[in-house]
């Protein structure tokens, strides 16, 4: 999605060849209009296929799920971190390991909005080391759910993300690719048609 990598060039802060600072207009500060295209390019993508419910991980995912879901009009689940008083219903539950945080919390679904008739979209904002989809994966796996895709916003392909979801069989659409980054030579990313590199 060129205005995606576009914005990255201009507004995204290159920390370290790993880590990707984005909270000027996608994680902490949030570009509404931006937000409105990233869902209504996975809408594009997976138009026709059939989605009842688009599913992310709270926090960072849940503008993207709305904006998609809402391109869709379809609802839309995330799966919480941390289990609420309210949460008293059964639910499917995952533990998940945090690589950038170093921590492994649990992470949760009621058992009420998803089910066997569900055919679902996977939203998320990065992909890095895959453990938040793979963990995500596995509560639609045990719902019965089928998990028709995952949609992220930007993919680190030079982490092992994308390898773990395609060996268990899962499409994968990322709207921004990186090969690889640096604060001294910038961000380089796959071209998403041709698999060229561009640096933008
Ligand atoms: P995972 O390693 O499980 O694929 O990524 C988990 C979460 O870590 C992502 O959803 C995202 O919120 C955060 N994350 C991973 N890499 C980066 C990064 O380079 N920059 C930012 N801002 N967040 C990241």
């Amino acid at each position: 999605m060129k205005l995606l990598q576009e914005r990255i060039k201009q507004d995204g802060l290159v920390l370290s060849d790993k880590v990707l600072k984005v909270d000027s207009f996608l994680n902490h500060q949030v570009d509404a209009v931006l937000t409105m295209e990233i869902g209504k390019a996975f809408a594009e993508i997976y138009a026709g296929k059939n989605i009842t419910k688009v599913v992310t991980i709270e926090a960072s995912g849940i503008h993207f799920a709305m904006a998609t879901a809402l391109a869709l009009g379809v609802p839309f689940v995330y799966a919480k971190k941390k289990k609420a008083v309210t949460l008293t219903e059964d639910l499917y539950s995952v533990p998940v390991h945090s690589f950038t945080r170093q921590e492994t919390y649990q992470v949760s679904v009621s058992k009420r909005y998803l089910s066997a008739d569900d055919h679902v979209l996977i939203v998320d904002d990065f992909l890095a080391t895959g453990a938040a989809l793979v963990g995500l994966t596995e509560i639609i796996n045990m719902s019965g759910a089928e998990l028709v895709g995952v949609g992220c916003v930007i993919e680190k392909s030079f982490q092992e993300g994308r390898g773990l979801l395609e060996e268990k069989g899962i499409e994968v659409h990322s709207l921004a690719r990186i090969e690889s980054m640096s604060p001294e030579n910038g961000i380089i990313f796959i071209d998403n048609e041709s698999g060229a590199k561009v640096t933008c």
